[in-house]
């Protein structure tokens, strides 16, 4: 889901949703305090109207039980008495403008209007109103206390008035069958009036109008009898409104720190999310690369298999081996190694077509997926293209650096992904014990040579102190008087069931396995216990993980200490390609070797880089003619001219040459001729035991004297 719909929709939502609350909330709360507090002014309004009436119904009582006014007003009457103390009277005093005395049948017996007696009746002056207070008051039972007031619309318009029954103090009754007579006073309403209501009520702008404005708070001011007259209409005090007013700044500000918080919140958590997103991707780069070359890893590489098989697509799978990295890790340490194979996973891409998927599953491996497209794989020319890209010198190095590279194929039709890559780490391991830089396309057969390694592996450390190693030697005779000039040690390997395993077969395991070293040391020390007493030199073999470990010649020393054998007499032969690797480390070992009387040969002349300027620069005691130029010798000229040239560059730098593999004595008679000093093969003699030399020796050491 996005961050859009994760994120940013909930929280603006919530944030909305609670600022909406917020402000309903207010809304709610302040209109309701408003409601409050108008209904408050309007009870107060109200109350303060009814207590006007209720004042003037308290005066006339004071007036209406009162002995004199009884005195003079029913049980006698003065007009003059009630002037000077009621009508007129309460006019001045209180201002009330209309005062009656009447009777029970409503008649006027007494008015006053205005401070002066008039012949007004109450009724009409008065109104409806007091008409019916009156019978209200009338038809109470004698005795009683009467007191009715209220408003009433009377013929000047409208008025307060009050009535009460005419009575003696608290105490003393009027005699039995006195007339009833009742006070009547009123009192205009005016502005005084609404005045007097806005003092009680404390309104400041309370005022009496006819009709009331739905903004204003009115409270309607009713008659005696009921009907409406006129309101008493305010603006009403606010409270509410007013705390809303006050506090909308501050909610205003709240919202907004609310709002900021949440873009806050959400840019974080965007930005978190962002980089969440930019790690996983990482994570997921990281999963299917590899992190020393980011070539795709071996996972990338399955589904990229799985991809192609899943579309039916024509492909092949490379599986690439080093050859000779362990050695380069293990001299120049892991940088150098780890450098070396970002610069070999380049090389491979330049050398690889775009539709050739490159990976590295780990180590010193490379998979290529090839897909074939319209045309068929050129399996060799991919291989030899693979195989001179990394064979190719690094020169990083103040020195060159050499490896190799064993090459399987596997087409990968109609099969499991893993089963092409197996069948491809076949076909290399066949490459790889055919020799450096071979490559080899996948068949059946290779099955059981692949199984077959693996067995030996696992053997070959077992066989070592089983005693299942045994050293053979094969004599060396000088070209021109037949005699032996000494022997090569030959690593033999009896193994309890297989019988019989070449050297071929099992040395190159060795290496790979570092069982090498172990191998080598045994060997060294067997031949030179063996041959101590033999009167020539004796040559032994020297892998490139013995060339490199740095204890090489202190163990060498100690060895032929211990076996009593004379340096001088011990000759090692290496192979260019040990050289090539690290020639500046090669020349000091080979330096300190020789220091020590201990003589150096290259061995295998002719099939690698073949270079007259190492030749030169390490001084060799001999040379090695590859076996694969003597064949040739005698069934090309060609061939010969280029034996005879590399004896002729031999005999220039003064170094001696031997040539291997002399099997015929045509072989050696054309050798000689060409000037090789020494001839090593079959026809000399088999690699053998120790016994069988030391019979040969016995019989002269002569083996064959030269054609
Ligand atoms: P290499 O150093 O070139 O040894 C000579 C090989 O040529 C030996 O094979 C030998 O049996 C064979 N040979 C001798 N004369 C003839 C001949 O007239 N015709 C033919 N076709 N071959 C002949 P081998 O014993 O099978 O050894 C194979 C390789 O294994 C050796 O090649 C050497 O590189 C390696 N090797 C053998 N023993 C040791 C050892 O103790 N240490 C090390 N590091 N490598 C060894
Ligand atoms: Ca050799
Ligand atoms: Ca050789």
């Amino acid at each position: 889901m996005s961050f859009y719909k994760r994120f940013l929709v909930p929280i603006t939502l919530i944030l909305l949703s609670a600022s909406t609350a917020l402000i309903a909330g207010l809304y709610a709360m302040t209109h309701q305090q408003d409601a409050r507090e108008r209904h408050r002014e309007e009870r107060v309004v109200a109350l303060a109207l009814a207590g006007q009436i209720d004042g003037l119904q308290k005066v006339l009582r004071e007036y209406a039980r009162w002995d004199d006014a009884a005195a003079h007003a029913v049980t006698g009457f003065d007009a003059g008495w009630l002037d000077e103390q009621f009508g007129l009277y309460l006019h001045e005093a209180n201002g009330y403008e209309a005062n009656f005395i009447v009777d029970e049948q409503g008649r006027t017996i007494y008015a006053a209007v205005h401070g002066r007696r008039t012949g007004d009746a109450a009724d009409r002056h008065l109104g409806r109103d007091y008409r019916q207070a009156l019978s209200t008051a009338a038809a109470q039972t004698a005795g009683k206390e009467i007191s009715v007031g209220g408003l009433s619309v009377g013929a000047h318009g409208p008025l307060l008035f009050a009535v009460h029954r005419i009575l003696r103090s608290p105490g003393s009754a009027l005699p039995r069958g006195a007339p009833r007579r009742y006070m009547v006073v009123a009192k205009e309403v005016d502005e005084q009036l609404a005045l007097n209501t806005k003092q009680a009520a404390q309104i400041a702008a309370l005022r009496l109008i006819r009709r009331p404005d739905p903004a204003e708070a009115a409270v309607p001011v009713r008659t005696y009898a009921g009907s409406t007259i006129g309101y008493y209409a305010w603006a009403p005090t606010t409270p509410g409104t007013e705390l809303r007013h006050g506090s909308m700044p501050i909610l205003a500000g709240f919202v907004l720190v609310l709002l900021g918080l949440g873009t806050i919140v959400l840019r974080n958590a965007s930005t978190d999310l962002r980089e969440l997103q930019a790690s996983e991707a990482k994570a997921q780069h990281l999963a299917r690369h590899d992190a020393l070359t980011g070539l795709p890893n071996r996972r990338a590489f399955n589904e990229r298999l799985v991809k192609l098989a899943g579309r039916d697509a024509v492909y092949s799978v490379l599986v690439i081996d080093l050859d000779g990295f362990k050695e380069v890790n293990d001299s120049f340490g892991h940088a150098t190694g780890d450098l070396l194979l970002r610069r070999t996973s380049e090389r491979l891409r330049r050398a690889l077509p775009p539709h050739a998927y490159l990976a590295r599953p780990g180590g010193d491996e490379f998979f290529v997926a090839w897909e074939h497209g319209g045309e068929a794989m050129d399996h060799q020319a991919a291989a030899t293209a693979i195989i001179e890209a990394v064979r190719e010198p690094h020169e990083f190095q103040a020195e060159p650096i050499l490896v190799g590279a064993s090459v399987g194929i596997a087409g990968g039709a109609g099969l499991e992904y893993a089963d092409v890559v197996r069948r491809a780490d076949v076909a290399m391991y066949a490459a790889k014990s055919r020799g450096r830089d071979n490559w080899c396309l996948y068949s059946p057969t290779l099955n059981d040579g692949r199984r077959e390694r693996r067995e030996l592996e696992s053997d070959l450390r077992r066989a070592i102190a089983a005693g299942e190693i045994s050293v053979a030697f094969q004599p060396i005779v000088r070209s021109r008087s037949g005699q032996i000039s000494g022997v090569e040690a030959l690593a033999r390997w009896s193994h309890p069931t297989r019988g019989a395993i070449s050297p071929d077969l099992f040395i190159p395991i060795a290496e790979d396995s570092g069982a090498i070293v172990e191998l080598g040391r045994f060997v060294l020390r067997e031949a030179c216990l063996r041959a101590r007493d033999w009167p020539f030199l004796l040559s032994v073999n020297l892998s490139p993980a013995q060339f490199w470990d740095r204890m090489l010649v202190h163990d060498v020393l100690r060895t032929l200490d211990e076996c009593g054998f004379p340096p001088e007499r011990l000759e090692f032969e290496i192979t260019e390609t040990y050289l090539l690797r690290r020639p500046d480390a090669a020349e000091e070992v080979i330096r300190d070797l020789r220091r020590h009387g201990i003589k150096v040969a290259l061995d295998d002349f002719g099939t690698g880089y073949a270079s007259v300027g190492y030749l030169r620069r390490f001084e060799f005691d001999k040379v090695k003619l590859d076996r694969s130029f003597v064949e040739p010798v005698v069934s090309s000229p060609e061939a010969a001219d280029v034996a005879l040239a590399v004896v002729a560059l031999g005999s220039a730098l003064k170094i001696p040459i031997l040539a291997e593999g002399v099997e015929t004595e045509h072989h050696a008679a054309i050798l000689a001729m060409a000037g090789c000093e020494f001839l090593q093969g079959w026809f000399y003699g088999m690699p053998q035991s120790a016994a069988e030399i030391d019979t040969v020796l016995a019989g002269g050491a002569n083996l064959a004297a030269p054609a």
